[in-house]
């Protein structure tokens, strides 16, 4: 059978926002008779705000923390930790202080199961400012290089950008690709950052490497992906 996997932010949502209603109302009939797997670096009580209670309990899996707390049918089934040691926090500070986005705000570090979601601006920052953010961030690509600098100089850890201001970092392997160790078979995916450095990558990268049968979507909307989702499956 074949397995549908969805990145959630950008994908099946706008970034940290809820659903189309209409949107839901498809995709909750949708996943019925399939096999659908939600892979996303937030955790589960966002993603229920954000996707409503009845698609997070009737898909096959969630993966919340990208992958790193798995849930399936309302269970709790895995669940890996992991904390920043002060080497990362210092260079972390170092790159909130010197960053040339003018605005800062509180809640730079946020812990999350198997994860820490870092961002120079905060999180506490308004929904403006975080459009504001991206948009100079796709600019100015400090985000991209906050993780590459990370990816190079730290062997145990590993970062990667996702949603609109942030990036999460975790042990090293510990991303998105890891649910592809409980996933077997074909695998058609859907994200919004399969480009290197974005936090679909290492899930695309895997499948291809593994020459196993796949396809990628890359969408730029949510709405692209309902397209996709009506006329092709
Ligand atoms: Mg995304």
């Amino acid at each position: 059978m074949t397995n549908y996997i969805f990145d959630i932010d950008g994908t099946l949502t706008p970034s940290r926002m809820k659903i189309n209603s209409n949107f839901e109302s498809f995709f909750s009939n949708w996943i019925k008779d399939k096999q659908v797997y939600l892979v996303t670096g937030s955790d589960k009580d966002k993603t229920v705000e954000q996707i409503g209670e009845n698609i997070w309990s009737n898909v096959t899996c969630v993966y919340q923390s990208c992958g790193n707390q798995v849930w399936k049918n309302t269970k709790l089934i895995k669940e890996n930790s992991f904390f920043i040691d002060s080497r990362i926090k210092n260079t972390l500070d170092t790159y909130i202080e010197k960053s040339e986005w003018k605005f800062k705000f509180d809640n730079n570090f946020e812990q999350r199961v198997g994860l820490v979601n870092f961002s120079t601006i905060g999180r506490n920052c308004t929904q403006e400012m975080r459009d504001k953010y991206y948009k100079w961030d796709l600019k100015n690509r400090e985000r991209e290089k906050i993780c590459e600098f990370i990816n190079t100089n730290f062997s145990n850890i590993e970062a990667s950008v996702g949603g609109q201001i942030s990036i999460d970092i975790y042990e090293r392997g510990k991303n998105k690709a890891q649910v592809l160790d409980d996933i077997l078979g074909e695998v058609i995916f859907f994200g919004d950052r399969m480009e290197i450095g974005g936090n679909d990558y290492p899930l695309a990268k895997r499948l291809i490497q593994e020459k196993r049968k796949h396809k990628l979507h890359k969408v730029k909307n949510p709405y692209e992906t309902w397209e996709i989702l009506k006329k092709k499956y």
